[in-house]
């Protein structure tokens, strides 16, 4: 761990809290504060940078962002979508998926985003659960939406979005646009309402609804108050004076693609790149480079990936205008925070939340100093803790649950907060403790607190293991695996083991070029156990092609757990 801070330091990052203030005004709407405040002001400035694989390329203003929407928000009328009605979102990064958000959210509706990447059964899980009555669907899934109509009869219209045809009971969303009106008279929202129906990851277990209302957008935005200085933008005034472009590669349907990068760069009257092609780590430096991106969200798999393929970045790439990173999902590690800095020259700004509460602890290069594998500090705003069972805090040092308090230092309601999950109340009564006005929302991670307020992540309570007594993170282990030039990624999960009840197993995929041999398998534990404490090295390795993957890139620890697990069970079988 770093040293201390000076007391200077601890000083400001104190008064930061001190002086944060909450303004939720009583009528919020995300859709006047992403748009059409920017159309109004500057309609000329660039809202959407659109680009393909395949060549296509396409720039659109706040005000072409705002007249689609009004067209949108008049069709969806027409089928009939009325105010708290769910409305699907299956596109990938485009224009429309811009105007969906704006046109759902203008009319009082709730969005409900879905990844191009769900398969039928995922589509039909998150379709029937939201109870969604008109979904806007891009061709590549309209035959797969096709297929669940009869599974899903809450369902009643499609919009299709993009060059094939629409069957006879679905719209063309051009055509459907050019007869409406240009013009919409927004609705007036309470802040309190609810705005975007959005599913957890399912890294864990069946994904969740996470109802968020209108007003989550300001509580997640206190990180980017507080951060001003790595987006470049100017809360005072914001779209002037700065040329930032953002781009993730993170899915728009994904909380970290929506609510950390399309939302808030609109907010900021900032235009955003929407890519519509396959990850890769060159790519994603070409396409950077070529779009003149300043800003970005990246997780930590395609962190890891580009620090692989591309080590030294400003070289290969010398146009690259790249100036802040910030990743979250997963944790960091020091050693692709290395990686930025040495590298990239970049200070990555690790964030941390949950598409419940996104996000409530991270860094900000210019306001605090971060450490390298902390995933940071509270932000202004957020009163955060490491709480034991019993919901006390937990002393510096002493691993316990990330939590947030419902209100904040000066005792006012923090609005990240969402507003449950859906159709589950008692899901939404367990994440927080006693009184639900005035409780902590557990996050389920674990992590220890430094006398000065970083927090050091340890992995998901379910994923933290006991080996011989001692408490095992496997984040830890995992990044110092990851600093071996075989590994290019790694997962570690406990082995049931009769003696020590588990043991430390590492499963690694390798990087291009190397064979998983047994001597590979005595370096890598020599490589760990010359880092960590000695309990910490993997006993096991085993190496594996891929990690079993959410669509939204984290590694499924439990399904690796519960093959442990299988294993063993037929082991004492035989
Ligand atoms: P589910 O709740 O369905 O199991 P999920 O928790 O992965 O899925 P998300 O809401 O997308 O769904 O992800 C939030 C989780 O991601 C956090 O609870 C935490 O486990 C992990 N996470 C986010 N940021 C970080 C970070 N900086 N370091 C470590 N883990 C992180
Ligand atoms: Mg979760």
């Amino acid at each position: 761990m770093a040293m201390l801070a000076d007391a200077a330091e601890v000083n400001s990052y104190a008064a930061l809290h001190a002086d944060f203030r909450w303004q939720v005004p009583d009528e919020f709407n995300i859709a006047e504060v992403c748009c059409a405040r920017w159309a109004r002001d500057t309609p000329d400035a660039l809202a959407v940078k659109f680009a393909a694989d395949d060549g296509c390329a396409a720039h659109y203003s706040f005000g072409q962002l705002q007249r689609a929407a009004n067209r949108l928000s008049n069709a969806l009328q027409r089928q009939g979508v009325q105010r708290g009605d769910r409305v699907a979102i299956i596109l990938p990064q485009r224009f429309e998926t811009a105007v969906a958000h704006v046109a759902i959210s203008q009319l009082g509706a709730v969005a409900v985003p879905l990844s191009m990447l769900f398969g039928p059964e995922a589509l039909e899980y998150r379709l029937k659960d939201s109870g969604a009555v008109l979904a806007l669907v891009e061709c590549a899934v309209l035959e797969a939406v096709r297929g669940l109509r009869a599974q899903v009869p809450a369902l009643r219209r499609l919009i299709v979005v993009g060059e094939c045809e629409a069957g006879c009971d679905e719209i063309n969303w051009m055509a459907a646009l050019q007869a409406e009106d240009a013009r919409f008279t927004a609705v007036k929202t309470k802040a309190e309402e609810a705005a975007i129906l959005i599913y957890t990851s399912g890294t864990t277990g069946p994904p969740k609804g996470a109802l968020l209302a209108q007003r989550c957008l300001i509580g997640n935005l206190s990180g980017f108050i507080a951060s001003q200085n790595w987006f470049g933008f100017d809360p005072a005034a914001p779209g002037k004076g700065t040329q930032a472009v953002f781009w993730s590669p993170a899915d728009w349907a994904w909380t970290g693609g929506l609510m950390d990068a399309l939302l808030p760069t609109l907010y900021f009257g900032r235009p955003i790149v929407a890519y519509q092609g396959r990850f890769g780590a060159e790519k994603a430096f070409e396409l950077m480079q070529a779009q003149g991106v300043t800003h970005t969200f990246l997780f930590p798999t395609a962190l890891k990936a580009m620090m692989k393929a591309v080590p030294q970045p400003r070289e290969r790439y010398p146009g690259l205008k790249l100036q802040a990173v910030m990743s979250a999902g997963e944790s960091v590690g020091d050693a692709v925070f290395a990686y930025c800095q040495e590298q990239l020259g970049i200070t990555v700004n690790e964030m941390f939340g949950q598409t419940e509460i996104n996000y409530i602890v991270g860094n900000c290069a210019a306001l605090w100093p971060a450490r390298a594998g902390s995933m940071g500090r509270a932000y202004p705003g957020h009163r955060v803790a490491v709480i034991d069972e019993e919901g006390k805090t937990c002393p510096p040092g002493v691993p316990g649950d990330v939590a947030v308090h419902r209100r904040d230092v000066h005792g006012m309601a923090d609005p990240i907060f969402f507003l449950g999950y859906w159709g589950q109340d008692e899901a939404t009564r367990a994440k927080f403790t006693g009184d639900p006005a005035d409780s902590w929302c557990r996050t389920g991670d674990m992590a220890t607190v430094d006398a000065d307020g970083y927090l050091w992540y340890q992995g998901r309570s379910d994923d933290v293991f006991k080996s011989a007594g001692y408490r095992i993170g496997p984040s830890e282990i995992e990044n110092c695996l990851v600093k071996h030039e075989a590994v290019a990624n790694a997962a570690v999960v406990p082995k049931p083991d009769a003696e020590r009840g588990a043991l430390v197993k590492a499963y690694v995929v390798l990087a291009p070029g190397f064979k998983g041999t047994s001597r590979l398998v005595g370096q890598l534990q020599g490589h760990v156990k010359s880092r960590l404490a000695p309990y910490e090295y993997p006993k096991e390795i085993e190496f594996i092609e891929a990690l079993p993957m959410t669509t939204t890139g984290k590694v499924q620890r439990r399904v690796l757990r519960l093959q442990e697990e299988e294993r063993a069970r037929l082991a004492t079988i035989k």
